[in-house]
């Protein structure tokens, strides 16, 4: 059963927010009519109902505001450090982002933020924040009012969260859906942790439950980058296949399998996949399809992967398996440890 929060205590909350680049932050120029970026230290005199708000806010803009293609594991180890380095002064982070690659970094911050007991809420927009029409606005307040929300002395959302439109959802579940519409993130796999309308009503059921402890925010900055995505298409051959595979330094791969994580039976295809997995390369197995979970043992193309040596993502999104491979063998753990970390849902990005 659903459990619904709808008041929150009146408690003024100290929210940094942080500002990384992307459309959100934009605003046409007077003279040029070019967009350039929003000076977001000004947030209280462009939006004076902020201080409606029971709320401080402070804006640590990054030194470099980049367009959201841009962004590298750097940048998320960068955006870590703030909130590592603020995390005992504030009650909150909102992080506004460029959209197009906004669930990479919420997928990776849920992972690289360990013992995190604080809201950290992604949000951006489609429409610049300086147009008259933006979406950004709506937003940003939305995820504000999220972040610094509180029942009984503690957050509402202790987790890595995204708020877009009329949705919050967990970060690592969410993928960008929409290249027009405002409505632009999904969580296909997972139920949104709020809906948005004349009030915020929170899912505290799909919340990540966070029991108090002392154990200090540790921020995981080694990331493995010898990892990649790689898509089969009927006709795929074994020489691109091969070349890709063979790739030095080539550590971990995301396979995106179709329907229920199937792949072809092909004897050249099972055999580089052993011959892969021999060499020492996690071969992570997710589907193509929107929603659903990979079950391996449905068909047999789906038994002979597993025999293989491939490991299911069940329904993890491509984003958050990516970023969970870049994460995990970053650790530089034995195998079986690696494989196990893997297999074991961390942050709640998939269900079993
Ligand atoms: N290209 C932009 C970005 O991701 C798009 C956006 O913010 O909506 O930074």
């Amino acid at each position: 059963m659903e459990q619904i929060v709808r008041n929150v205590d009146n408690y003024r909350s100290s929210i940094l927010l942080i500002y990384t680049g992307g459309t959100i932050g934009m605003r046409p120029d007077e003279k040029t009519g070019a967009l350039v970026p929003f000076d977001f230290s000004g947030i209280y005199d462009e939006f004076p109902s902020l201080r409606r708000l029971n709320v401080d806010i402070d804006v640590h803009t990054m030194p470099k505001l980049i367009d959201s293609s841009n962004v590298k594991p750097s940048d998320w180890c960068a955006i870590a450090e703030v909130i590592r380095d603020n995390y005992e002064r504030y009650d909150g982070f909102v992080i506004l982002h460029g959209t197009d690659t906004m669930s990479y970094t919420a997928s990776a911050l849920s992972f690289m933020l360990e013992n995190l007991a604080k809201p950290v809420i992604f949000t951006g927009s489609q429409i610049p924040i300086g147009v008259l029409r933006t979406d950004g606005r709506e937003n940003l307040i939305t995820a504000i009012e999220v972040a610094a929300a509180r029942v009984d002395g503690r957050p509402v959302v202790p987790e890595v969260a995204l708020l877009f439109h009329s949705r919050l959802c967990r970060g690592n579940r969410t993928r960008k859906s929409s290249a027009e519409e405002l409505d632009a993130f999904s969580s296909p796999n997972y139920p949104p942790l709020a809906e948005v309308g004349v009030k915020i009503t929170y899912n505290t059921a799909a919340i990540a439950h966070v029991e108090p402890s002392n154990e200090p925010l540790r921020i995981a900055t080694m990331l493995s980058e010898g990892v990649a995505i790689i898509k089969l298409f009927p006709g795929i051959s074994e020489h691109t296949l091969r070349a890709i595979l063979s790739v030095e330094g080539l550590r971990g791969v995301v396979l995106e399998t179709y329907g229920a994580g199937n792949a072809p039976t092909s004897g050249w295809f099972l055999q580089l996949m052993r011959e892969t997995i021999q060499r020492g390369v996690l071969v992570l197995n997710v589907t193509q399809c929107d929603n659903g979970s990979v079950e391996m043992h449905l068909y047999e193309t789906g038994q002979r992967l597993h025999s293989a040596g491939v490991v299911s993502a069940y329904d993890m999104t491509s984003e958050a398996a990516i970023t969970k491979l870049m994460y995990v063998l970053g650790q530089n753990l034995p195998w079986e440890q690696s494989v196990e970390l893997i297999q074991r849902p961390l942050r709640g990005e998939f269900t079993l």
